[in-house]
This record gives C-alpha cells, structure tokens and sequence, in this order.
C-alpha cells in the first residue's frame, strides 16, 4: 500500500485548481520575450496598485524580521471605520480564497454538504472537496445563478450556499434584492457565503448593501478581496465580515499569521486610496466597452459582465487559445468550468486590449 494512497478518498478525488499561464512559461515555451506578451487571464488589475499601498508594502519590509499582527489591528480598524461594523465581525484571509476555506473548514465535514452554481468560482468545490463535503452543483440559470432552484436544492445535511457576485468566470450579477429574498428564505442555520470579490467594479445603479443585511441575517458571510481593484493580488489578502460567532470559529481555525506584514500594511493604505479605485473601475469600464465593441464586431457571443472580464464564445476555444498564445496573448480556457466554446479575457489597459482583439482577428481567420 503505498502511503499516497492512505490519504482519505475526497482529498484524492480532488482536481487540482487551474490558474492562468504566467508570462515566464509562456515566454520559454513559445520563445517569446516576456515584455512582449500580454496576460489578460487572472482578472489582475492592469493599473497595478496604489502608489499609497506601494509605499506602505515598502515601509513593511523595514520590520519583516518580526511577525505580522495575528490579529491585524490596524487593518481591521480601517475596515470597521470605513463600513461601520464591529472589529468582532472581521476576519482576516491570505486572499479572499482563504477566507472561503476557512468557512468550508469551520462548518463542513464528511457528512455534510455545500451548496453552489454551476459556472461557479472554482475553489468552491475545491474547498468543499478538501474538508470532506458533499458538492451540490445547482444547474445555472442563463450562466448565471438560480437562486430558487439553489434554495431547493439545501438538503438536512447543507451547511454553506456560496454564492458569487458577481460571478466569476461568467460574470453574471444577481440584484440586491433577489440576494435578500434569498436569505430570507434559506434556513437560518446555513452559513451563506457572499462572494463579492468583485463589487468594487459594479456601477453605481447595480450596487447595494450586503454589509446593511448582517444584523438582520447571522448567517450570512460577505467575503472580498484586495486582489482585483485594489490590485494586491500577488500580497493575498482578503476579508470576512460576519456574526462574531461564525467570524470567532474561523478564527479558531485559521493559521495564527496566515496574512503577512506587508500585505497588511499595503492593504490598510490601499483601503484610503478611493481615487485609485474610481480610476481602476474607470479604465475597466472603458476597455469593457472597447472589448465589447469588438466582439459585436466579430460576431461572437457574450456573457453581459459586472467584473473586470468577459466571458465570450469562440466554438473551438482551445484551437483559438493556442493560436492566441503563438501571438503572445494569454487568456482563460474555461473548458474546467464546463464551458469548453468559451473563453475568458480581463479587461486590460487600452494598448492591451487592442493588442487581445489584433489577435483574436487572426486567430478567428
Ligand atoms: C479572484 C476571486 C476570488 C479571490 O481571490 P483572492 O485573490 O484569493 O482574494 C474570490 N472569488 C472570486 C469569484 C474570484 O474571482
């Protein structure tokens, strides 16, 4: 019996998550130069980060023999200031991606189940998979979610709905309305995971106020990130807001540092630059319409998108995927999704988003 084999059944079913090329694979396999090359596969925010979080990330590093607040104070203190919530209700992830699983870790085990979309986040079953629960794959509705058939589908033994949203790959955006009739209708003693690692970006008459909804709902979990508009996704650093006694047993199960120094303190400073992230959604709005436009050019079909990407339709995307990365172009083949005629592209700067639709020309000829 070899000793991989000993590992239990559902951590071994587990497939592995799929991330987007990175620049240096491409460049050594195609020999191509890395400046050359432009990713637009992993939804990063193309105007980098805030020069204020830079220089705070900077300022870390002048401590970086000592370990990062377990608790991060300060970060937390920025938060409840900004939102107006209890420093109680904030848990702190390595990534947004962190603070799923610690809600997958502190609510489910064998013999139980969560409950998402199909087209949904990936680490959604991945986080269910590796604590031993039961997936619950609900059937989308338009590429997006379902929420009727999602309330339907929690059975006894359902402890988490994740929702996303938006979505991510398909970008579909559920109103605030339907989020709170939906809440109102699971069964209080369901931890429902909202998703919003996107929310920066939705315009003005799309937003609303998950956050207003907690003292109302204990059950319910708003996860975001500072890896997309804030732009820190390579610091990995996320957030939970929620009951103190769910954000308290995500605690109890999460590493003591499980967020560094420096991403604390780039996270904090990013917090107060509101104009980066009025441009950040700026210049995502615009090449959204640039790429867009270029698509109805093309003829192709399309997700309508509340993120920072858009999800199209090309047949043979894994034929249109290569002929894009012989032209330095790296986008998001999201065949895993169960959407094997689509692709994914970020929306990048206005340079990079024309160099993606150059390509796409050519490898649609
Ligand atoms: C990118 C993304 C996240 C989280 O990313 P982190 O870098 O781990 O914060 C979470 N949910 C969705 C839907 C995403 O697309």
């Amino acid at each position: 019996m070899s000793v991989a084999s000993r590992a239990p059944d559902y951590i071994r079913a587990i497939s592995p998550y799929q991330p987007g090329k990175p620049i240096g694979e491409l460049a050594r396999e195609m020999g191509l130069s890395e400046a050359g090359i432009v990713k637009l596969a992993s939804n990063e925010n193309p105007l980098g980060m805030s020069a204020a979080a830079r220089e705070a990330a900077v300022a870390a590093l002048g401590d970086i023999e000592r370990y990062p607040d377990g608790n991060g104070y300060d970060l937390k203190a920025a938060l409840s200031k900004k939102f107006g919530v209890a420093l109680d209700t904030l848990v702190l992830g390595n990534g947004s991606n962190d603070v799923l699983e610690l809600a997958a870790r502190a609510f489910l085990a064998p013999g139980r189940s969560a409950v998402f979309a199909q087209h949904a986040f990936a680490v959604y079953p991945l986080a269910t998979n590796a604590a031993g629960g039961r997936c619950i794959e609900v059937p989308a509705r338009h590429f997006g979610h379902d929420l009727n058939a999602m309330a339907a589908a929690i059975e006894e033994d359902t402890r988490i709905v994740f929702i996303a949203n938006p979505n991510n790959p398909t970008g579909t955006l559920l109103s605030g309305a339907a989020i709170e009739a939906f809440l109102a209708s699971v069964p209080s003693d369901v931890l429902v995971v909202l998703d919003e690692a996107y929310t920066e970006y939705l315009a003005p008459e799309q937003r609303y106020d998950s956050i207003a909804w907690l003292p109302r709902f204990p059950n319910l979990l708003v996860s975001r990130t500072f890896s997309k508009a804030y732009g820190l996704a390579g610091l990995r650093i996320g957030y939970g807001i929620g009951h103190p006694d769910v954000v308290d047993l995500m605690n109890r199960v999460r590493q003591p540092f499980n967020v560094s120094s420096i991403a604390l303190a780039a996270a904090t400073a990013a917090l107060g630059d509101t104009e980066f992230l009025a441009r950040s959604a700026d210049i995502n709005a615009r090449g959204m319409a640039q790429i867009t436009a270029a698509l109805a050019e093309l003829g192709l079909e399309w997700i309508p998108s509340a993120g920072n990407f858009v999800t199209f339709k090309v047949g043979d995307a894994a034929g249109i995927n290569m002929a894009l990365l012989r032209q330095g172009v790296i986008v998001r083949p999201i065949a895993g999704y169960g959407m094997p005629a689509w692709l994914r592209v970020t929306i990048g700067l206005p340079e990079e988003n024309a160099r993606f639709i150059d390509a796409l020309k050519n490898a649609l000829k």
